[in-house]
């Protein structure tokens, strides 16, 4: 080819990507990085290590596309709610129809053989690619020496003995990589995806389990406070500090009835609900519980719901009383 090659990286900005993309720049690639953004994952990490590496990033919102794959994951989920071999398969697809619709010759990624069991060892990796029908066009260059050729190698767009053949969890070999290619700067390997947290991962499977509609609110809102599931079926958010306060005030919409204690120190609660009896008693209590007036005063509670306001007037109990509603 009379032109540079270009390529297009699926880029979380881990080590392993970081070194993916390196390598293929040095082999005389043009690289652009492309990472996806949900309420689950996003972009921060990925935006550091591309500047790190002085390559172009695209973020893109994949929010619409994944959130089907809570509900109905074909390959399962992992430990968490995390339907990784269906997340690759989608990604995969969505990069490669940005790839064509862009005249790149071929996406990578970072991703190494064995290094994860559910989404990297062989058949998985060759069952993303082939379900994401850019299989050919995929090339993983960490790896590539223990996989099957593909169309870049083929073709001889990059030279197959200057890629890799990384297997397995270890870090050794990707640190000395990452020395040897002067990459200085790169985080940690841990986390990245909320789905693999247990506690976000519960509160999402209740959520899954009593709604059959999400919204991106819904899924914003399990980040922040203390998640109840209220004796009349309503679900209430009880923030745990003054930015987790500011950001379920902000996340709330019109019809949502928002509760704080009277006089003393206390959480926002935020009641989100249609239901034309709410739990505005039990949502109280928790106001009153979870805040710093003592127990067995009588306290009160203010209630907004647009430009209203109502006030519940009731006796603080101990929190404990309300344990059974945690989710
Ligand atoms: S950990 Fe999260 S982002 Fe990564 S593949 Fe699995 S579901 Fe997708």
């Amino acid at each position: 080819m009379d032109r540079p090659i270009r390529a297009l990286g699926l880029f979380s900005g881990g080590l392993d990507s970081m070194l993916a993309a390196t390598l293929l720049k040095n082999l005389g690639v043009e690289v652009s990085l492309l990472c996806f953004v949900t309420p689950f994952f996003g972009a921060a990490r990925a935006r550091e290590s591309a500047a790190h590496l002085g390559l172009p990033l695209r973020e893109l919102d994949l929010t619409d596309k994944f959130t089907p794959l809570l509900f109905q994951a074909p390959h399962g989920w992992g430990k968490g709610h995390n339907p990784c071999v269906d997340c690759h398969i989608l990604m995969f697809r969505e990069a490669g129809a940005l790839a064509s619709r862009e005249g790149f010759d071929f996406l990578f990624t970072g991703e190494v053989l064995g290094q994860r069991p559910m989404s990297q060892h062989k058949s998985a990796l060759n069952l993303v690619a082939k379900k994401s029908g850019y299989a050919e066009l995929l090339l993983r260059p960490l790896s590539a020496k223990l996989l099957q050729p593909t169309k870049p190698e083929l073709l001889g767009w990059v030279d197959r003995e200057r890629l890799l053949g990384l297997h397995g969890r270890g870090r050794k070999l990707q640190m000395a990589l990452a020395s040897e290619l002067g990459i200085s700067l790169y985080p940690s390997p841990a986390g990245g995806c909320l789905l693999t947290e247990p506690g976000y991962a519960h509160r999402l499977k209740e959520l899954l389990a009593s709604s059959p509609l999400l919204t991106r609110r819904d899924l914003e809102l399990l980040k922040r406070g203390r998640h109840f599931r209220l004796p009349g079926g309503v679900k209430a958010v009880v923030g745990r500090t003054r930015l987790e306060n500011e950001a379920i005030l902000e996340l709330a919409g019109p019809a949502d009835f928002i509760l704080k204690i009277q006089d003393f120190p206390g959480p926002i609660v935020l009641l989100s609900t249609n239901s034309a009896t709410p739990d505005l008693n039990a949502a109280a209590a928790l106001a009153a519980a979870y805040s710093d007036a003592p127990l067995g005063l009588q306290v009160t509670v203010t209630i907004r719901q647009r430009d209203q306001q109502t006030f519940v007037h009731l006796t603080n109990m101990p929190k404990e009383q309300y344990k059974d509603w945690l989710i």
